[in-house]
């Protein structure tokens, strides 16, 4: 075995024993990272020197010496941050975001910073301004996105771990179509602080990994208060500890009744009957919830409150602040069009186009104003389920990873895809996209979801299900 296949923990506990050191590691992920790379792609920036800089400071903490990578809408102090945009150009942000800061302070070594949708917009991360990236299971397919790096260099044995973010699915998605584990926290549950904004009120960050106990101890460690982000929870901080033996007897798990009339892929579909029989025999009861707001209005409210938020967000990169500019125009007028029109990809652009139409003070109260209530209504929906069910399961995504290139075609289709996946970030809940198994080699994955603060107790939900399916494998990279 290569030190690279090792999983978060079982690197961990080898550094410990010093069965193998910090450099060992790092020159295991860089090579298996220079044999895949080219196909794979999972990079916008590779950042190797400032790992050995980290190295030879011999760093402590639980993750001592352990590899990882970032989205690239994470800010990294001194290193470039892209958010996938041209518009950002080489802009080297002054700070660290808190949850890369937490992970750094617990020893973390960063390899890079990773591709995803420009500005994390988009489901394939092929709306990058640095080229796609070709899922590590079959590179002739999508990783899924926004954070397709993130899920594409933990599939690929890059790194053990990694970090996304998920504003509308980007963890859960990318997760079940590279085979891993993804989780997107309670909102508020991980500080924003030095995450590129998207749509404020919905975007969070969170982990990616091969093994459940391997989010837990990225949660354990990223999952604290930081006062930073004042929409950052203040209690104790969670319990993520692993428990080798849970529990789910007499627990209820439901299905969206509404739901049921989709279609699925196949796979998707015979994973879900796997799935329950699993829960069903650990002693969990399947229910039904109906949830005919979120069935109905979720993808609409969603993308109306998501470009909206986006619109604004996106004011500040006018040329003067950040990145990209123009030197030679006749005045500012000139220069903000130019800049705008050239450093912007077409998805953003249209994006801040409707989020201008949406709050646009003729049209606010009918659009942007309506969608915030909506979206209340959402969230009592699932208060209102999370009365009568513990979890809610579904999948992360109603078809199999798409070949790159295939699903630009039709943008309808890749909204519509988000249901299953918005509406958590509409209600501020967890939702952990787990591995099922895999159908043709493709690996297929589920969503459970639980109310606001479980991420714990779902984890542990994710440790039971991992027990009768096994985890991932590391995917082949693209080799023969
Ligand atoms: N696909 C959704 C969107 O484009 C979600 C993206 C995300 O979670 N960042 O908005």
């Amino acid at each position: 075995m290569e030190l690279y296949e090792l999983n978060l923990h079982d690197a961990i506990e080898g550094l410990k024993a010093k069965k193998f050191s910090p450099e060992e590691l790092f020159e295991s992920c860089k090579k298996r990272i220079d044999s895949c790379e080219d196909k794979i792609h999972a990079f916008i920036t590779r950042t190797e020197d400032f790992a050995k800089s980290q190295l030879a400071s011999n760093p402590t903490g639980i993750f001592a010496g352990v590899p990882t990578v970032l989205k690239d809408n994470l800010c990294t102090k001194g290193i470039r941050t892209t958010a996938a945009s041209k518009i950002l150009g080489d802009w080297r942000p002054p700070y660290d975001a808190t949850a890369w800061k937490y992970l750094r302070e617990a020893g973390a070594i960063l390899m890079g910073k990773v591709n995803m949708d420009e500005f994390a917009m988009g489901n394939t991360c092929g709306n990058s301004a640095f080229g796609p990236t070709a899922n590590p299971n079959d590179i002739s397919r999508v990783p899924g996105g926004s954070s397709g790096g993130s899920a594409a260099a933990v599939s690929a044995g890059y790194v053990p771990f990694s970090l996304g973010s998920d504003t509308g699915g980007s963890i859960r998605q990318p997760a079940s179509y590279c085979g891993v584990y993804g989780l997107k926290p309670t909102y508020g549950m991980v500080s924003r602080y030095g995450l590129i904004s998207y749509g404020s009120s919905l975007d969070q960050i969170g982990p990616f990994a091969r093994t459940i106990q391997d989010l837990q101890l990225v949660m354990s460690v990223i999952g604290n208060y930081d006062p930073m982000d004042s929409s950052c929870f203040r209690e104790k901080a969670h319990d993520f500890t692993h428990n080798e033996n849970p529990s789910i007897k007499g627990k209820k798990i439901a299905l969206v009744k509404e739901f049921q009339d989709f279609t699925l892929d196949a796979p998707i579909a015979d994973a879900m009957n796997k799935i329950k029989k699993i829960l069903e025999d650990e002693g969990a009861i399947i229910t039904e919830v109906s949830l005919p707001v979120v069935a109905r209005y979720a993808v609409a409210c969603y993308y109306a409150l998501a470009m909206s938020e986006a619109h604004t967000n996106l004011e500040r990169y006018d040329g003067v602040r950040f990145g990209y500019t123009v030197k030679d125009a006749a005045g500012i007028k000139e220069m903000f069009e130019r800049v705008r029109s050239d450093g912007f990809g077409a998805e953003v652009k249209s994006r801040i186009i409707a989020g201008t139409c949406l709050t646009e003070p003729t049209r606010c109260e009918e659009y942007y104003v309506a969608a915030t209530k909506v979206r209340t209504l959402i969230a009592q929906e699932f208060s209102r389920a999370f009365g009568e069910t513990d979890f809610i399961l579904q999948p992360a995504t109603p078809s199999m990873q798409p070949k790159i290139g295939e699903v630009d075609d039709d943008e309808m289709k890749g909204y519509e895809a988000d249901l299953y996946t918005l509406p958590v970030n509409l209600a501020g809940l967890p939702g952990l996209s787990f591995f099922t198994g895999y159908a043709d080699k493709l690996p297929v994955g589920l969503q459970l979801i639980g109310p606001r603060w479980s991420d714990a107790e779902l984890l542990n939900a994710g440790v039971i299900i991992e027990r009768h399916t096994g985890s991932p494998k590391i995917a082949n990279g693209g080799a023969e």
